[in-house]
């Protein structure tokens, strides 16, 4: 095995050591470590481990080995002490971690890698410092599998043996506040006041889910980190705790992380970090829209998109909305969007072809003359036909219906002007089922809601709202929703 000095690092010495475990050495310390890279690639993947043989073996199954430059780091905490991990703390002297940025630093220099094309991965102990390099290493990503996150949290006797090795004592309060920047990645985050960006895998059934994972939010939003940055993938298996993902599993997660700018996964069912979203929809604008929904979603900070018939606010229609409250809605633009209905909520599709061009030329009129520009026309009734949407194409760009079924903009039917939407009466496990569908295809969900029928409950739309929570939902006004689904 050949060694060489951390001085040396160079392009051209690392070159000839391609594919080969070295020795970097460092103040007087010997670092082991295997490197492949591929000079036509910009990323490189970089892991740690206690035994960087066994891992070569591993990497080569990988099929990032040949797509991407690789680098292993063993640490040398665990190997010269005989741990079975030793989380880079060194000892009482050094924190090898900050030697191991060194080294990363110095090969990403010279072989011109930028911090964004950095990823660390890991899991359990190994994961820890991947977190903890995406902290030094700033704009890298880390992505990692149930990662320790709190040394204090390994299992007593590992950490009893840990402590004692390290620095000749026992667990106990000196040791702790000595050292705690180098047991937990939060700490480090909060004192570097950095929120790097992690794809975090997580099994919900293992107890790390409590002990690291939760504890780890709890601990950003205490600290005020911004948590953002952490994509959540949780997924749910009793038959996986305690163990790696599969290599098949773990590189496929990987390969959506670094070859789809939309990130989107799913594992179980569950599917993370989609741009569908959920448009609560209310067509005609009623007494019960005002008095009910808006009041409701006033209160509870909810986007709602309304539907508006002009004629009906113009003649102060029974059971409308009257024009001041109108205008107070409009104004509350943060919960409140209205479209087009038409002037007269008649059927268009029986109506001549002026009279179509009038229904909605005086309800855009209308909103117009309110600084409201929509560019979405509900077709009353759901009646639509060729003739109605050539002639909604000159004054909107999107139109819907309800016909029970999510918009797909995937699909080879989506058609802007024909936008499907679900009746609100649905049952909830048919919301959920369409929810789910609209995740799968980065779409939406438009459900229609008449406030005036009986079968309108808050009951309902709180269902509605908590499935919206548990899926990461985002509940948005329609025209925004549309802007999401692209061109
Ligand atoms: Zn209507």
């Amino acid at each position: 095995m050949k060694t060489i000095d951390f001085q040396d690092i160079s392009k051209e010495n690392m070159s000839t050591m391609n594919h080969n475990i070295i020795k970097i050495k460092k103040n007087n310390k010997e670092f082991k470590i295997f490197m492949s890279f591929n000079t036509n690639m910009d990323k490189i993947i970089i892991s740690f481990t206690n035994n960087v043989k066994k891992d070569v073996a591993d990497i080569k199954e990988n099929i990032y080995y040949s797509k991407f430059s690789n680098l292993i780091i063993e640490d040398l905490t665990a190997t010269e002490n005989n741990l079975e991990h030793g989380f880079g703390i060194g000892n009482s002297d050094k924190h090898y971690a900050n030697d191991y940025v060194e080294i990363i630093n110095k090969v990403n220099s010279v072989f011109n890698i930028k911090p964004n094309n950095v990823y660390f991965t890991g899991e359990y102990e190994n994961g820890f410092l991947a977190i903890l390099m995406s902290v030094f290493i700033q704009n890298s990503t880390a992505i990692v599998h149930n990662p320790i996150n709190f040394v204090q949290q390994i299992d007593v006797q590992q950490k009893n043996k840990l402590y004692k090795t390290l620095f000749s004592e026992n667990v106990n309060k000196k040791v702790l506040n000595t050292y705690l920047k180098r047991f937990s990645t939060t700490l480090l985050m909060r004192k570097s006041n950095i929120a790097p960006k992690i794809f975090y895998i997580q099994n919900d059934q293992d107890s790390t889910y409590k002990t690291q994972f939760n504890n780890f939010l709890n601990k950003l939003e205490k600290y005020n980190i911004y948590d953002g940055n952490v994509i959540k993938l949780i997924y749910s298996k009793k038959e996986n705790v305690g163990k790696s993902l599969s290599f098949v599993e773990f590189n496929r997660i990987k390969s959506l992380i670094f070859e789809s700018k939309n990130f989107q996964y799913m594992f179980d069912n569950v599917y993370y970090n989609s741009t569908a979203s959920v448009v609560l929809l209310d067509d005609d604008s009623r007494e019960e829209s005002y008095n009910i929904l808006y009041k409701y979603a006033k209160e509870k900070e909810i986007k709602i998109t309304f539907g508006v018939n002009s004629a009906h606010i113009l003649n102060g229609t029974k059971n409308r909305i009257n024009e001041k409250q109108f205008i107070e809605m409009s104004k509350d633009n943060s919960v409140v969007e209205f479209v087009n209905h038409t002037h007269s909520h008649v059927k268009l599709t029986e109506l001549s072809k002026n009279e179509i061009h009038n229904e909605i030329k005086l309800c855009k009129d209308f909103l117009t003359k309110h600084n409201i520009n929509t560019s979405h026309l509900i077709y009353p009734f759901g009646k639509v036909n060729d003739e109605v949407i050539s002639i909604a194409s000159q004054y909107v760009n999107s139109g819907s219906k309800t016909n029970g079924d999510i918009v797909n903009p995937k699909s080879n039917n989506f058609n802007k002007l024909l936008l499907n939407r679900i009746a609100f009466e649905a049952p909830i496990d048919k919301i959920e089922r369409n929810m789910l569908k609209a995740i799968k295809c980065n779409g939406c969900l438009i459900i229609n809601i008449h406030a005036q029928y009986d079968t309108f409950s808050i009951k309902h739309l709180e269902d509605i709202l908590e499935l919206t929570k548990k899926y990461k939902l985002d509940v948005i006004h329609l025209s925004e929703a549309i802007d999401r689904l692209g061109n």
